[in-house]
């Protein structure tokens, strides 16, 4: 109930409880870094400065939610979690919350990635969490997959209906999202509101763009979203959502009420959508593969407060390359989107002789996805061009709202 008043909560502020602290104090607050050497290597007058997400235990944002939503659940006598995870990174940060306060966790993972990432599934079970691959025999919904085709790859689609379906079966479990809802946006902005503290501890003015990686928006709502009220006082401050050019979702789906799940049980949301029966193709940000967009998110960027942007592939690998070798992380295939974007910026600075103040969100490292990196150094990526007619056919099963 906590976290149902959270999602519709008209408060700007709430409080975190200080059982929340006490374990987001275990990596918080996160490093602000200035990206000097990246900035020398671009040869920009620009300043670029990153908040270092990697740090956490899972080694990204998302326990900073998991933690909250662990946290709540347990304050109302719900001892176990059940959720879905495509790579593993949502899996691991609730199997690490879980762990912190005493629950049990359940987590169905997508085949494919358990049998291709077997070490984000060793993470979860040193944290305590059961992990299945889905496809599973225990649900209804697995079952009927099954039946259909015993070698069934699965998909988040499927994961989703097994992880809802196992939690409403049992009266001790309940249900856990890891992006997309506002009270998953709200944990986040822990994010901004220490890297505006850590701003003006350095001495720096407000930033001229803020942004982020965005796949259902968590990440670079939590960046971006504790600025807005600055852009209301009459700030410019541009807030940059960056997505793949193979799921355009905010920059060429349209802004509508779709569902958040493939299977359509879950209720519908207004959002920029490519149509919840679509299928992005197979790209190596798997966290950037969905079909909609955070609500919030989706109505900024419809109002001009917020933008967007989308790029291949293959020019995001090259920015994290640069980063690689400049700052020394090695970020995930997904934040290598907001580095390329902060990269962009910095040039557009230089070739504008303009002093700018970049700052963005380093959601997470790769140190899980280096497969991914030895698919580039061999140049075996590429870059999908993504046809209209792809969009169109998903978007004709949009639900039929009226609009009173
Ligand atoms: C899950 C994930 C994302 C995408 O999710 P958002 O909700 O859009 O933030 C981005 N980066 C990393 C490292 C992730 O694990």
């Amino acid at each position: 109930m906590a976290l149902i008043e959270q999602e519709m909560s008209p408060v700007r502020t709430i409080a975190i409880p200080d059982p929340i602290l006490d374990v987001l104090s275990i990596w918080r607050p996160t490093p602000l870094v200035r990206a000097r050497r990246l900035e020398a290597a671009l040869g920009t007058p620009a300043r670029i400065y990153f908040k270092n997400e990697s740090v956490s235990p899972a080694g990204s944002h998302k326990p900073n939610t998991a933690v909250a939503q662990a946290y709540y659940n347990k304050q109302e006598g719900i001892r176990r979690l059940a959720t879905e995870t495509g790579a593993g990174q949502w899996g691991s940060s609730l199997a690490f919350a879980c762990s912190t306060f005493g629950m049990e966790c359940t987590v169905y993972m997508v085949k494919v990635s358990y049998d291709a990432k077997p070490y984000r599934r060793s993470l979860m079970r040193v944290w305590g969490a059961e992990v299945f691959a889905s496809p599973t025999d225990k649900t209804n919904s697995g079952r009927a997959v099954l039946a259909a085709d015993a070698n069934s790859p699965g998909s988040l689609g499927i994961a989703i209906s097994e992880a809802v379906e196992d939690a409403a079966n049992r009266a001790d479990t309940h249900y856990a999202l890891g992006s997309v809802l506002n009270h998953v946006c709200l944990h986040q902005t822990v994010i901004g509101q220490e890297a505006k503290k850590q701003l003006a501890i350095a001495g720096e003015r407000l930033p001229d763009v803020v942004i982020g990686c965005c796949g259902g928006g968590s990440n670079f709502a939590g960046i971006a979203l504790p600025f807005v009220p600055d852009v209301a006082a009459g700030k410019k401050i541009r807030l940059m959502a960056v997505e793949p050019a193979s799921c355009p979702t905010l920059t060429r789906g349209p802004y509508a009420y779709d569902f958040g799940d493939t299977a359509g049980i879950v209720p519908i949301m207004k959002m920029h959508t490519l149509g919840h029966g679509f299928v992005p193709p197979s790209i190596h940000a798997g966290g950037l593969r969905y079909h909609g967009d955070s609500p919030i998110v989706s109505a900024l960027v419809e109002q001009g407060i917020m933008e967007a942007r989308a790029y291949g592939q293959v020019g995001c690998f090259e920015a994290a390359m640069l980063f690689a070798r400049t700052e020394g992380i090695v970020p995930a295939p997904e934040t290598s989107h907001a580095i390329k974007a902060a990269v962009d910026e910095a040039i557009a600075a230089r070739e504008a002789g303009e002093e700018r103040v970049i700052l963005f969100n380093l959601s997470g490292h790769g140190f899980f996805d280096m497969a991914s990196y030895d698919a580039y150094l061999a140049g075996k990526l590429v870059d999908h061009e993504l046809p209209q007619s792809s969009i169109d056919k998903a978007l004709v099963e949009l639900p039929k709202v009226d609009a009173a």
